[in-house]
């Protein structure tokens, strides 16, 4: 696994070190991986200091969340190890007075006993301090292991409870048990996608298929509860939330806050997503969700995959979670403050294309081959999705077979509506559907052929191959006037503007559509062959200058294609 590190053993230190650079408001202390409030020294003369910390690998946890109204001090062991005793009480030593220090660890046995004998040791030098360990993932049952629950994505929303209470001047006490009470009320469950690799080993923390996921797994790569095939996004989620909802108990307001936790790799895309889902279900179960907040909390390095957690709130817990923190990973954007929007429920398929209207049968000969002729092409196109979008990872993005496949999808869905009789029409139709539904560079281009095309058609006999001849060559000329490409760019340019000529040529020498067809499908192929040693100067290709040469362009390619297709199928029919 890559990292962008300096050496495996300093990862750690150089990250809180980075940490204090961006931030003036922290330092760490020389000498331990300790990040703490550079006001420290005032802020411990009338308030209850708050500890928390455990192994790095899960920021932006803990380092993130010190600040004023949360952490007054981080403490970092290595990755996915406690720190030490000694670490922790430099963290106790810079930052308590005589209102003393909370510790909120995770329940893992060594956080436990390193922060506890710091703690110990504290108390003998007559500083105040208590331990609250949270345990809220509730993927294994408690019986299984004589440690208990391990504690994970939850103690953020602990850290945030008790920093508010502290900000607040309240006693040790009193801060202890809000911190306490949070921590016994929180419930947390997690599923991976991928394993994640600690800085300098060799080898991932755990396997995964491809096509398995790991619920209910620890923050370290530790197992999980239950390897399963990869569901949808809401079926993960209903699992989670029946985990956690089984094992929540509700106060009768059923009041609470959701926390989506990004483990590290999913994306944007899957945290809101995955939000979205939560929301959903707990609306469904009646329970109002009085805040959401959606993010990386706690982590495992690069793991793919998210946690969800539910913390029963009243007011007070709400606007402890609502004060103001300078902690740079809390969020305190004012959204986050407000209750989530419902999700409105849409219909399944909602879709770019108003209702589909009636499917009409061909009345002409031209109408019936029309429709007996889209099949063998869309289908054929469609076998050619992977080949496609393998052409188009080599030279641009890898989406074009997966665009076009939506595009022929469209096609197949809607054509049995078109006015097939009228060429004009069918492709002004085909022209809108792949416009609509492709997408992409390749979308507005095809679009613009057919469109161009069919207004070439207009009030012409679908029988004269000249009109099919002035078609061809207004589709190839819309493509080059739009997307500005010139025959040698690599483009599908390269395959549509020789087809069009020999399309005309053989049409003038043969006065056959379907002679010409066969000519235009020879050009195109000719064209597209060649296009794997043009080195593409548009389009995403072109960002890669040389490197794509060798392979086909996609479009050229697909266009090759469909003109063979529909020749060969011609030829077949008589
Ligand atoms: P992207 O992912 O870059 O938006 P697509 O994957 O939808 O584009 O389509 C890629 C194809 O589009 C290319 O294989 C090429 O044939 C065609 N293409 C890209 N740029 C142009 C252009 N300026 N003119 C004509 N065709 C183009
Ligand atoms: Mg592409």
């Amino acid at each position: 696994m890559k990292k962008l590190i300096n050496s495996p053993e300093r990862v750690v230190s150089e990250m809180l070190e980075g940490l204090a650079a961006l931030d003036p408001t922290l330092r760490k202390v020389p000498g331990f991986n300790v990040l703490v409030r550079v006001d420290a020294e005032e802020a411990k003369a009338d308030r209850v200091a708050l500890i928390s910390g455990g192994g790095g690998g899960h920021e932006p946890a803990h380092a993130g969340y010190v600040g004023r109204g949360m952490l007054s001090a981080a403490v970092a062991g290595g990755v996915f190890a406690s720190p030490s005793p000694d670490a922790v009480l430099a963290a106790i030593e810079a930052t308590t007075g005589p209102k003393g220090a909370l510790l909120i660890v995770k329940n893992y046995t060594g956080d436990r006993l390193n922060f506890g004998l710091a703690a110990e040791e504290a108390q003998a030098r007559d500083l105040g301090a208590e331990i609250v360990a949270v345990a809220d993932d509730v993927a294994l049952a408690d019986s299984k292991t004589k440690a208990g629950r391990r504690g994970i994505a939850g103690t953020v929303l602990a850290h945030k409870i008790a920093g508010a209470s502290a900000e607040e001047g309240k006693s040790l006490a009193e801060v202890a048990d809000e911190a306490k009470r949070a921590a016994d009320d929180v419930r947390t469950m997690g599923v991976a996608l991928t394993p994640c690799t600690v800085p300098g080993a060799s080898r991932a923390a755990f396997a995964l298929e491809d096509d398995e996921i790991e619920l209910g797994l620890g923050i370290h790569g530790e197992a999980g509860a239950l390897k399963t095939r990869l569901e949808s996004a809401d079926a993960v989620v209903d699992r989670l939330l029946d985990a956690i909802l089984g094992d929540l108990r509700l106060p009768r307001e059923r009041r609470v806050v959701l926390l989506v936790n990004n483990l590290g790799g999913a994306t944007g895309l899957e945290l809101a997503i995955v939000a979205r889902a939560s929301i959903a279900r707990l609306e469904r179960e009646k329970i109002a969700i009085e805040r959401a907040y959606a993010g990386s909390f706690l982590t495992a390095l690069e793991m793919s995959g998210v946690s969800l957690s539910i913390l029963p709130v009243d007011d007070r817990r709400l606007s402890l979670l609502d004060a103001p923190t300078t902690a740079s990973a809390w969020p305190n954007a004012a959204a986050s403050r407000k209750k989530p929007r419902s999700i409105p429920i849409e219909p399944e398929s909602a879709s770019a294309f108003e209702e589909s209207p009636e499917s009409r049968l061909p009345q002409t000969p031209f109408g019936a081959r029309f429709q007996s002729l889209l099949k063998p092409v869309v289908a054929g196109s469609l076998e050619r999705t992977d080949r496609f979008d393998e052409l188009d990872r080599r030279s641009g993005d890898g989406d074009f077979g997966t665009s076009l496949a939506r595009g022929l999808k469209a096609i197949a869905e809607r054509s049995a509506s078109w006015n097939a009789d009228d060429p004009s029409s069918a492709f002004r139709a085909l022209g809108s559907t792949l416009r609509r539904a492709l997408g992409g560079t390749s979308g507005p281009l095809l679009g613009v052929f057919f469109l161009r095309a069919s207004v070439a058609l207009r009030d012409r006999n679908p029988g004269d191959p000249l009109a099919w001849a002035d078609a061809f060559d207004a589709g190839a000329s819309a493509v080059r006037e739009l997307g500005g490409a010139s025959e040698g760019d690599r483009t599908m340019v390269d395959a549509l503007a020789p087809a069009a000529r020999a399309f005309r040529d053989a049409c003038d020498r043969t006065g056959s559509a379907q002679k010409a067809l066969e000519a235009a499908a020879a050009a195109a192929t000719e064209g597209a062959r060649a296009t794997a040693e043009m080195s593409p100067r548009l389009g995403r290709a072109s960002y890669l200058g040389d490197r794509a040469l060798g392979s086909e362009d996609p479009g050229a390619s697909a266009v090759a294609f469909v003109l063979k297709t529909l020749s060969d199928e011609l030829n077949q029919a008589v």
